[in-house]
């Protein structure tokens, strides 16, 4: 890790976050996709599958932003109790936070005495950041902005939903639900060679993995809603 440069340690980040926006779209596409299909395969009009597929898509996204919300929130909730446990510790017990540190960097490799002395100098310049990045592994200063994520997962998945419900507006009627399954499973590809790219994984692999869980979806629902097309 601390061999990474300046700029990978940005590229790191930036696929982080780019992995995440694809994840989010790629939901969004797959569940309004599936509804719309299951929907239009049940015989529905056009304006009951555009009504279902936009309800879909508020929904999803609500949903998405309330989970990564609650989840990004128990995170700070959980790094924030740490960070106070280990200030109250290295006020209660500074000595033994002293050879706990030196113990961490023994570990990674240093001899007992260079270990000492580098937690020694650490701990006189910051004892908490030292603690906090070396033995929780956190920064100290809790990063992680719970609405901002929930407003980006909401986001990406509503671009992701957008695609097959533009898709339906734009399709006549009888044919809503194979056009948007084909250019669904079109986007879907594009959007698994994308994130491959991202995770630095195989295009063809990342592309196919996407592709295969985007039509099995949207071959249960169309399966659900022909079933219960013929039954109503
Ligand atoms: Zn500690």
């Amino acid at each position: 890790m601390s061999r990474l440069t300046h700029s990978e340690i940005h590229m790191v980040h930036r696929i982080g976050w780019l992995r995440a926006a694809v994840l989010g779209a790629n939901d969004g596409i797959v569940s309004t996709a599936s509804l719309v299909v299951g929907v239009a395969a049940a015989g529905s009009g056009k304006p009951e599958v555009i009504v279902a597929g936009l309800a879909g898509l508020v929904a999803g996204a609500m949903s998405m932003a309330a989970g990564e919300y609650v989840s990004v929130s128990s995170q700070t909730d959980a790094e924030r109790a740490d960070l106070a446990r280990e200030r109250r510790e290295l006020t209660e017990d500074p000595e033994a936070e002293l050879d706990e540190l030196t113990a961490i960097y023994a570990a990674r490799g240093l001899d007992e005495d260079l270990a000492r002395q580098v937690s020694v100098q650490l701990t006189e310049r910051d004892a908490l950041g030292a603690h906090a990045r070396d033995e929780l592994g956190i920064s100290e200063t809790v990063t992680a902005r719970p609405v901002q994520a929930a407003l980006v997962s909401a986001a990406t998945f509503a671009i992701g939903a957008v695609v097959p419900l533009l898709v339906a507006l734009l399709t006549p009627a009888g044919a809503v639900g194979t056009v948007v399954a084909i250019t669904t499973l079109v986007a879907l590809v594009v959007l698994g060679a994308l994130g491959a790219t991202a995770g630095g994984a195989g295009l063809a692999r990342g592309a196919a993995r996407v592709l295969f869980w985007g039509a099995l979806a949207m071959a249960i629902t169309a399966a659900v809603g022909m079933i219960f097309g013929v039954a109503a």
